[in-house]
C-alpha cells in the first residue's frame, strides 16, 4: 500500500476533499476501515485524538495510522468500494477544538521554557482538558500563572503560525524546542518569533485562533509537574461550568459568588465549635444519667452504705436503639463511680450491642464477661479488663445475656 497523502499537513483548515478509495480493510479491532489516496482526516497521534466526519455515505468514527504509513478511516454505515471516488468531510468543531488545544500546548510549553527553562516531556489531550508534564522546579501557583500569562500574551499577539518542511540539516540551524525522533524531511511548526517545534499535528494559522489558555490545576507527577489546561472554546465552557458551580455554592450561603469559599470556611469553623459544645453537653448528660442509675441501684440495695462496705455495685441496663458512642459514654460515666460495674446493652435493627465497663476497684474482667455475653447473642466481642464492647444478631437474648453477666460480676 502507498502512504496516504496528508492534506492536513499543508492546510489544517481544509474540511472537504475528494479522494479515491485505495483499499477497504479492517483495523486491528476488526472494524471496517477505508484507505484513501489522500486525506484531510487526522489520525490519532502525538497526544491528539483523531478527526471524525463523513466519507461518502459512511460515518468516520475513528482514524488510525497503519504501519505502512496509510491512514485507516474506521467507518460505520455504507462502506465505499475500492476504486470509488468519495468526498470526505471532517467535523469542523471537533477539528477546531483540537487545533486550539494543540496550538495552545505549543505556546504554553514554550512559555515554560522561556521563563524557567522547563521542558515539556509529554502531552495528552483528553475529552474535557489537556495535560502537559513539565520539568519544572519548585512549582507554585504563581509560577504556573506567570507561564499562562505569557502564553496568552503570545495568543493575543496574533502571531503567524508557519509550517516549514525542512531537511535535518536545515532543522539543525533552527532554535528547536525539542529534537525530533524522525529521520528524513522534518515538519517544523514555527510560532512567529517565539517557538520552533517539530510536529505532525494540526495547528492554528495565527495564535489568536487559540483564543485563551487557562490552567485548571497542577500537581506533582513522577518527578514532573502535570499542568491541566484548557484552550479556546473549552476555556469558555470550563469558565461557564466553574462559574455555575461557584454561584450555586454562593447561593447556599446567600453571599456573592466570590465569597462562597470564605462563607464555607466560616460554616466549617462554626460547625467545629458546635461539635465541641455538643460533646461537652453529651458528657454532662451522661454523667447525670449515670448518677441517676447508680442511685437507683443503691436504693434497691438498701442505701449507699452497702457500697461503702466494699460490695461491688452493678448497673445493668438494656436500652432501645442507642448508638455505640452514647452507650460507651454512659458506661464510662457509670464506671467513674467507685467500685462500680456498668453492663449496658442496646437493641437495634438486626441485633444488639453491648458495652461493659468497670471502675478500678471493681475486680471483674470485662473482656471475659463480654466474650461470653457476645457469644450468647451469636456474635463476638472483647476488649480490655476494664472496658469491652461487642454484640450479636440474637437481640431477643439481650436481657438474659446481661443478667448472666451481672450474676457473674457480683461473684
Ligand atoms: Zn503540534
Amino acid at each position: 500500500m502507498n502512504t496516504t497523502e496528508r492534506l492536513y499537513y499543508t492546510d489544517s483548515h481544509l474540511v472537504e476533499f475528494d479522494a479515491r478509495v485505495v483499499a477497504v480493510t479492517t483495523d486491528s479491532e476488526g472494524r471496517a476501515a477505508v484507505v484513501l489516496d489522500r486525506t484531510a482526516f487526522y489520525p490519532t497521534g502525538g497526544g491528539q485524538p483523531a478527526d471524525t466526519g463523513l466519507l461518502g455515505g459512511a460515518r468516520v468514527v475513528d482514524c488510525v495510522e497503519a504501519e505502512g504509513g496509510e491512514v485507516l478511516h474506521v467507518v460505520e454505515g455504507g462502506v465505499p468500494e475500492s476504486g470509488a471516488s468519495v468526498r470526505g468531510v471532517v467535523d469542523w468543531p471537533r477539528r477546531l477544538d483540537h487545533v486550539q488545544q494543540h496550538t495552545g500546548q505549543h505556546i504554553l510549553s514554550q512559555a515554560f521554557v522561556e521563563l524557567y527553562g522547563a521542558q515539556t516531556r509529554s502531552f495528552r489531550m483528553m475529552a474535557d482538558a489537556s495535560e502537559v508534564d513539565v520539568d519544572l522546579r519548585d512549582p507554585s501557583d504563581e509560577k504556573i500563572e506567570r507561564a499562562v500569562d505569557r502564553a496568552n500574551e503570545v495568543v493575543w499577539d496574533e502571531r503567524r503560525v508557519r509550517v516549514h518542511n525542512v531537511t535535518p540539516e536545515e532543522a539543525a540551524r533552527m532554535p528547536l524546542r525539542k529534537d525530533s525522533a524522525r529521520e528524513g524531511e522534518l515538519r517544523i511548526i514555527e510560532i512567529e518569533g517565539f517557538d520552533f517545534s517539530p510536529c505532525g499535528g494540526t495547528h492554528a494559522r495565527r495564535t489568536g485562533e487559540v483564543g485563551l489558555v487557562a490552567a485548571r490545576h497542577w500537581e506533582r507527577a513522577k518527578g514532573l509537574v502535570r499542568v491541566t489546561f484548557v484552550a479556546g472554546a473549552r476555556a469558555l465552557s470550563d469558565y461557564r461550568r466553574a462559574n455555575r458551580t461557584a454561584r450555586a455554592a454562593a447561593s447556599l450561603f446567600s453571599v456573592a459568588r466570590d465569597e462562597a469559599a470564605d462563607a464555607a470556611a466560616r460554616l466549617q469553623e462554626e460547625n467545629k465549635q458546635l461539635q465541641r459544645r455538643l460533646r461537652a453537653s453529651e458528657e454532662l448528660a451522661a454523667r447525670a444519667e449515670a448518677r441517676e442509675l447508680v442511685e437507683e441501684v443503691d436504693e434497691g440495695a438498701g442505701g449507699a452504705s452497702a457500697v461503702a462496705g466494699g460490695v461491688t455495685r452493678v448497673v445493668a441496663r438494656v436500652f432501645e436503639g442507642r448508638d455505640a458512642e452514647s452507650l460507651r459514654r454512659l458506661a464510662s460515666a457509670i464506671a467513674a463511680h467507685a467500685n462500680t460495674i456498668a453492663l449496658l446493652g442496646s437493641r437495634e435493627e438486626g441485633g444488639a450491642r453491648l458495652v461493659f465497663a468497670r471502675s478500678v476497684e471493681a475486680g471483674a474482667d470485662m473482656n471475659a464477661l463480654m466474650r461470653e455475653a457476645s457469644q450468647a447473642l451469636g456474635g463476638r466481642g472483647g476488649g480490655r479488663p476494664d472496658m469491652a464492647q461487642g454484640g450479636g444478631p440474637l437481640a431477643e437474648k439481650l436481657s438474659d445475656a446481661i443478667e448472666e453477666a451481672a450474676r457473674k460480676a457480683r461473684q
